[in-house]
């Protein structure tokens, strides 16, 4: 569903992402990891466009990315994007929030819109707090709308970048365990995260990155936490765990 070919990408003379190559199947729930400043974000947001690539082709739900001609709205409406500080609609209620997107881009029925937000609400444990303001609710609260809010686009592909990152300790399981039930739903998933637990426990493959580049990939997440291979793998490991 994601096909990496060859992909460069610079910051100016700053090379952030050194030829990758990686094939991501549909389905797949996927964690990226790897030291501060090794190219995570970058990678995960040249998938919705968000980062342009200067060489290489970059497939997404069939499209080229790398191709001018391609209309990067069709793109955005597969992928689905969930950032470490929520980024909410401050001025819109929890409903609103979840129903603007597919109102304004997908057309979708009034009553049927507010049918699929009560039960994505209902599917993130918030079904009370539809008619609250994002700053009514805690840190952890709010992310799991911003996941409701996601998902309501019917992306084939999610992305969460550091999902849990923002927040107070006692906030994070909640929305690990929305996150394992999205896994769970057979969604495609790519989530840059420090929480080894879920990188061990739900996801599929594990994708370490390092200076830009796959350092390693595995499909046994189990495996891997048990015996990296590489030395730098390793030293992360020791350093987070
Ligand atoms: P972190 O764990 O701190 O979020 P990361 O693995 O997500 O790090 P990136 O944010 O992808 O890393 O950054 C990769 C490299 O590119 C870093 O050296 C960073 O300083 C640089 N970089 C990122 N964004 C930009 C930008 N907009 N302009 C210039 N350089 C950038
Ligand atoms: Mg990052």
């Amino acid at each position: 569903i994601i096909k990496f070919d060859h992909v460069n990408k610079y910051y100016g003379k700053l090379h952030a992402l050194k030829d990758i190559n990686l094939e991501i199947e549909e389905g797949q729930v996927v964690t990226i990891i790897g030291s501060s400043g090794s190219g995570k974000s970058t990678l995960i947001r040249t998938i919705n466009g968000l980062e342009p690539i200067q060489s290489g082709k970059l497939e997404v739900t069939g499209y080229d990315l790398a191709d001018k001609k391609t209309d990067i709205n069709k793109i955005r409406k597969n992928v689905g994007m969930v950032f470490q500080h929520f980024n909410l609609y401050q001025n819109k209620t929890v409903l609103e929030n979840i129903m603007l997107a597919p109102r304004i881009v997908l057309h979708r029925d009034e009553t049927e819109n507010r049918q699929e937000a009560e039960k994505l609400l209902e599917m993130v444990g918030l079904s009370d707090k539809g008619d609250r303001y994002p700053k009514q609710l805690s840190g952890g609260q709010q992310q799991r709308v911003a996941i409701a809010r996601s998902l309501a686009m019917k992306p084939k592909v999610i992305l969460f970048d550091e999902p849990t990152s923002a927040l107070d300790p006692e906030m994070i399981q909640d929305v690990l365990d929305v996150m394992k039930k999205v896994a769970e739903s057979g969604i495609t998933m790519l989530v840059v995260t420090h929480e080894m637990g879920f990188a061990r426990e739900v996801s599929d493959r594990v994708i370490f990155f390092n200076q830009g580049e796959v350092l390693e990939d595995s499909n046994d997440p189990e495996a891997f936490f048990e015996h990296p291979k590489s030395e730098r793998a390793q030293e992360f490991l020791s350093k987070i765990i």
